[in-house]
């Protein structure tokens, strides 16, 4: 099993200009809060792909991905709902006069790995986390769940348009 880390020591790899690696990592995730919904992260820890390669400038080019699955009530028929997010996200942090790109995530040769990680998965969260892509949601006439009850409610006919059909323009 890959070691956790939450801060990652980048200087201490002592890579070249030019050269990179490809680290599986484990790292630590945060429940996702929308309002007053909680998200929780499955795993304790989730593996990542951590691949970086030191610039010529003497800076970094970092790319992370990683898959999450978490658990909270789907946004449209409050069941449980169990969606799993793709989170695939690059950072750069290149120091220098002219073109200097400075990354968050990046201080003094450290990596914030789990922040940026946190970050990343914010980033690849749908605004609405549903059970399934097409729920159908709550009835907005009597509240039951649509999928496991399909209906539609007849609306009773309006008194009004009674009368409107029996006026006569001629
Ligand atoms: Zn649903
Ligand atoms: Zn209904």
């Amino acid at each position: 099993m890959a070691a956790r880390a939450d801060t990652f020591d980048l200087a201490g790899l002592r890579l070249d200009p030019g050269e990179g690696r490809r680290l599986d990592l484990e790292v630590a995730l945060e429940p996702l809060a929308f309002g007053e919904q909680r998200y929780a992260v499955k795993s304790a820890t989730v593996p990542v792909r951590l691949d970086l390669s030191r610039t010529l400038g003497g800076g970094w080019s970092l790319r992370l991905r990683f898959t999450a699955g978490v658990d909270g009530p789907c946004m449209r028929c409050l069941e449980p709902a169990h969606p799993a997010f793709e989170v695939d996200s690059r950072e750069v942090d290149q120091p220098g006069e002219v073109e200097e790109m400075a990354s968050p995530y990046v201080h003094r040769g450290d990596l914030d790995l789990s922040r940026w990680a946190q970050d990343a998965l914010v980033l690849a969260v749908p605004t609405q986390i549903v059970c399934r892509e097409d729920c159908a949601g709550l009835c907005q006439v009597c509240g039951e769940n649509l999928n496991a009850n399909p209906h539609e409610h007849q609306r009773p006919p309006d008194p009004r348009f009674a009368k409107l059909s029996e006026l006569r323009f001629e």
